[in-house]
């Protein structure tokens, strides 16, 4: 559903990506990882729309996305869960929630649906629903913000760094969600420097050394890869 081929972006003089080939299959979870500094948020922000391209194609459904905004991807169903996860402090649970539902433009009807699937997954986020954004603990921040990016009913799920700043349980919290709503059928791209949680949910996984794609292949068979192991893992 997603291809991406030989594609290079840059900020500046500074080169972020480059012949990078990754694709995603209807309803498949690929992992990308790689130090700090390799690409992995650029990658994510150029399938998102945010980062314009120096060259190469990314195609979507069949189509190429070259020209089309943020807004319109969004609406073609590519949902971005920022690093840091960005949600709005001033705003209650709930009115982040619908947020993400007007990205899309849902009619009430929709959005009651989408919003009782949403508080289905993390029930947490319905009993919190009248709170402020603020006041939520990190893990629940983390679910409010893939939860705001559910309710644009998205086709493909971009995931930067979910289990960042969270205690290992919440982590782990976090990515059992995550699994299910893959197990539900929703294609994702998730970028981790937690490579044994993502590569455990993962089908595929890329690993992306200085902008470039230096190993891909079955998350299986790569969390048991001794160069994955040694440069990734910390053991
Ligand atoms: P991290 O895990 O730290 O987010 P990453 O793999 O996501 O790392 P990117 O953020 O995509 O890596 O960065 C790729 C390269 O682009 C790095 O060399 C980085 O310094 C550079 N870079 C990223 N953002 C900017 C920016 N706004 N301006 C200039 N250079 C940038």
């Amino acid at each position: 559903m997603l291809r991406c081929t030989d594609l290079s972006a840059a900020y500046g003089d500074i080169v972020a990506l480059r012949g990078v080939d990754v694709s995603v299959q209807k309803g498949e979870a690929v992992a990308l990882i790689g130090a700090n500094g390799a690409g992995k948020t650029t990658l994510l922000r150029a399938i998102s729309g945010l980062m314009p391209i120096r060259g190469g194609s990314i195609e979507f459904d069949g189509a190429p996305l070259d020209g089309l905004s943020p807004e319109r991807r969004v609406r073609g169903g590519i949902a971005h869960v920022p690093e840091g996860r960005r949600i709005f402090p001033g705003l209650t649970v709930k009115e982040n929630l619908l947020i993400g539902a007007a990205a899309r433009r849902a009619g009430r009807h929709e959005t009651e649906h989408d919003l009782a699937w949403v508080y289905d997954l993390f029930p947490r986020l319905a009993e919190r629903e009248r709170q402020l954004g603020w006041s939520l603990s990190g893990g629940e921040q983390q679910m409010l913000a893939i939860g705001r990016a559910l309710m644009a009913r998205p086709s493909l799920l971009l995931l930067d760094e979910p289990s960042l700043g969270l205690a290992p349980r919440l982590a782990e919290e976090v990515y059992a969600r995550i699994a299910t709503i893959n197990r539900g059928g929703l294609a994702m791209i998730l970028v981790e420097q937690n490579t044994v949680l993502a590569l455990d949910v993962a089908a595929r996984g890329y690993v992306l050394e200085n902008g470039e794609v230096v190993l891909s292949g079955v998350a299986s068979e790569m969390a048991g890869d001794p160069r994955i192991r040694d440069a990734y893992l910390g053991h």
